[in-house]
């Protein structure tokens, strides 16, 4: 290959994963979390794939997105899972797209931008129930509550959804997890009781939707397990597959001999003759600079090759030994795994961080190239809006 980076985005896995889900959860309707612009993977062909998948709902966090996806068509439930104030509630309502609220006063905002907007907001209330980051605590829960039926009998609202979001769902038998799934019925039993009428309770992220049958409620939200990826211990099952490949070509290749310092501060130093090669993926990129002198985490012509010293910022010396090598050669960063080279989870496992730090790195620096379900193509013909979904701005 020509040396530059590219991630291959393989559709037929999001639609394949997404099926099993919903398989797995016994055919309880599955919302695709495709924030970030879907976990690194493109927003808007990830999100028409999943659909593909049996996808019921989209879930998202920047409203922006939402609306990107409803722009392109897409004609399923969307939900912004975001509650933020002063956001742009009249577009998403015009849109019919699902809001959420923690608070009363965001309650009454949405309420007002949907008078202006002539139609009642579709909104999703957030409990609390102890993962500390947004929605209203049990002592919050009643005012919330209240304050979205007054804004429902004013035809402002429709209280569409109750849900909450697991701290500790990927850490087994953690004791947070039955007190959030009590805590969250309490808080429906409390709405319900005060006359809410959900058409859906969700509380499971993608651990839970893997492991933790008693999160299902009505609508399970999996996002990284979408893109085969986990943060469970161990990674992603086996009937989940990884959907990102993370290749370049090796842009120069050179015999060394022993003794020969490598890139910056020198931090390797080649102990033998070897080979060397060039790598033009850096921290810029996305490659760790913590990977600094990782042994194996890179694979070449099926074998499996180290970083020779200091991750630069738009390069990496790769150590071939003695087997063949040349310019051009393919190096596989990170792919699912079948050719034995290396996954996203063996980076995260190897860096101390879990597989969605590793594949949302490149987002915007290496474009995509997509194959499967919705066709072939790259960044560019799957722009939502004329904008690049992964703001790729270079030719490749
Ligand atoms: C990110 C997120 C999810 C999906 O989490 P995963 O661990 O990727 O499955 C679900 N719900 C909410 C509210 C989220 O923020």
């Amino acid at each position: 290959m020509d040396g530059q980076p590219e991630a291959l985005i393989d559709l037929d896995a999001i639609k394949a994963n997404v099926a099993a889900l919903t398989r797995h959860v016994g055919g309880i309707p599955v919302m695709a979390v495709v924030k970030s612009d879907a976990y690194g993977h493109g927003l808007l062909p990830s999100a028409k794939a999943a659909l593909a998948g049996g996808a019921a709902w989209l879930g998202v966090i920047q409203l922006a997105d939402a609306i990107a996806l409803r722009r392109a068509g897409l004609q399923c439930p969307i939900v912004s899972l975001h509650g933020s104030p002063d956001a742009p509630h009249g577009d998403a309502i015009s849109q019919d797209i699902d809001l959420t609220a923690g608070t009363p006063a965001l309650v009454r905002q949405i309420g007002a931008a949907a008078g202006l907007a002539g139609r009642p907001a579709r909104l999703h209330l957030e409990a609390d129930t102890g993962m500390g980051r947004g929605g209203a605590i049990e002592a919050q829960w009643p005012a919330l509550v209240d304050a979205a039926l007054t804004a429902e009998a004013a035809g402002l609202v429709r209280v569409v959804g109750l849900w909450s979001h697991l701290a500790c769902a990927d850490i087994a038998d953690h004791p947070s997890i039955g007190q959030q799934i009590d805590a969250f019925s309490s808080a429906i039993a409390l709405a319900e009781r005060a006359g809410a009428r959900p058409e859906v309770r969700h509380l499971a992220n993608g651990p839970a939707t893997l492991t933790l049958p008693d999160t299902y409620f009505d609508l399970v939200r999996p996002g990284g397990a979408v893109f085969g990826l986990s943060t469970l211990p161990g990674g992603v099952p086996e009937w989940l597959r990884p959907a990102m490949t993370l290749r370049a070509g090796l842009i120069q290749v050179k015999r060394v001999p022993s003794g020969t310092p490598v890139s910056y501060a020198h931090r390797y130093i080649t102990d033998r003759e070897t080979t060397l090669g060039v790598l033009p993926l850096g921290y810029n990129e996305g490659i760790p600079r913590h990977a600094t002198n990782v042994a194996g985490l890179l694979a070449v012509r099926g074998r499996r090759v180290s970083i020779a010293g200091t991750v630069n910022l738009n390069h990496v010396v790769l150590d071939l030994g003695d087997d063949g090598a040349e310019a051009g050669d393919e190096v596989i960063v990170f792919g699912p795994g079948d050719s034995g080279e290396p996954t996203a989870q063996e980076w995260a496992d190897r860096l101390g961080t879990i597989s969605y730090e590793i594949v949302t790195r490149f987002t915007g620096k290496v474009p995509r190239i997509y194959s499967g379900v919705t066709g072939a193509g790259s960044d560019r013909e799957h722009a939502v809006d004329g904008r690049s979904s992964g703001q790729v701005a270079a030719a490749h």
